[in-house]
């Protein structure tokens, strides 16, 4: 009997590295499926419909919040983010490991409705550095980086009750961390537990 796939949700605040970190991840375990969130933000230079976001305006969303199919959603910097519930049950039908890249609020309402997920919180190393990323990326105005900055010490404060805290101050450290994470998750006795059962006839 094959486990379900591991749902891994990764939060951080913006400019700690999830992004990098996720890609890290994925490039370590190839097998690994990332979620495509629903937002209404506008797509940043780079950004593909269907590879990085579904890009949809706030009616298309509000819609989809009325037929019931995001397993979450948040507002997040005055723009709407959400996880497909279809997404997440065709990974797990298959078999399929799923990471999920979302804020504090959605983690929190997955974790506070018994959803078995692995929950990780990403932290940069001081403040000081999470500054220096978020300005080193050029991708956001000072005021966004201020409120980004502002926020941070809020969303830190939610890393209490993840499961684990990763802090981003060498990549390389930092990534192999999140992989030992990964792969002991995939060892629990209660994954295991059927297939040692097949394997031994107990
Ligand atoms: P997030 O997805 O959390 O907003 P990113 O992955 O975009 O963050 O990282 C923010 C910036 O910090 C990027 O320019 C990235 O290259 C850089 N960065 C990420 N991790 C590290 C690290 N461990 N050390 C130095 N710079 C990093
Ligand atoms: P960004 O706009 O920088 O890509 O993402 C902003 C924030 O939204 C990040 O903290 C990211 O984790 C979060 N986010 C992305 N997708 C989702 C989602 O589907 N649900 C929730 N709750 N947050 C999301």
């Amino acid at each position: 009997m094959q486990p379900e796939g591991l749902l891994i949700v990764i939060s951080a605040p913006s400019g700690a590295g999830k992004t990098t970190l996720c890609r890290g991840l994925t490039q370590r375990f190839p097998a690994l499926q990332e979620s495509i969130s629903y937002t209404t933000r506008k797509p940043r230079a780079g950004e593909q419909d269907g590879v990085d976001y579904h890009f949809v305006s706030e009616s298309v969303f509000r819609h989809m919040v009325a037929e019931h199919a995001f397993i979450e959603w948040a507002e997040v910097h005055g723009n709407l983010y959400g996880t497909a519930l279809a997404t997440i049950e065709a990974a797990r039908q298959k078999g399929v490991d799923i990471l999920l890249d979302i804020d504090c609020q959605g983690a929190r309402s997955l974790k506070q409705r018994g959803v078995d997920g692995l929950f990780v919180f990403v932290v940069p190393p001081s403040m000081a550095e999470l500054r220096h990323r978020l300005e080193s990326r050029s991708s956001d105005t000072s005021e966004v980086i201020e409120r980004r900055i502002v926020r941070a010490t809020e969303e830190i404060r939610e890393s209490r009750w993840y499961d684990y805290i990763v802090i981003n101050d060498r990549l390389d450290e930092a990534q192999d961390l999140l992989a030992a994470i990964v792969t002991a998750a995939r060892a629990t006795t209660g994954r295991m537990l059927a297939r040692v059962g097949k394997m031994f006839d107990i």
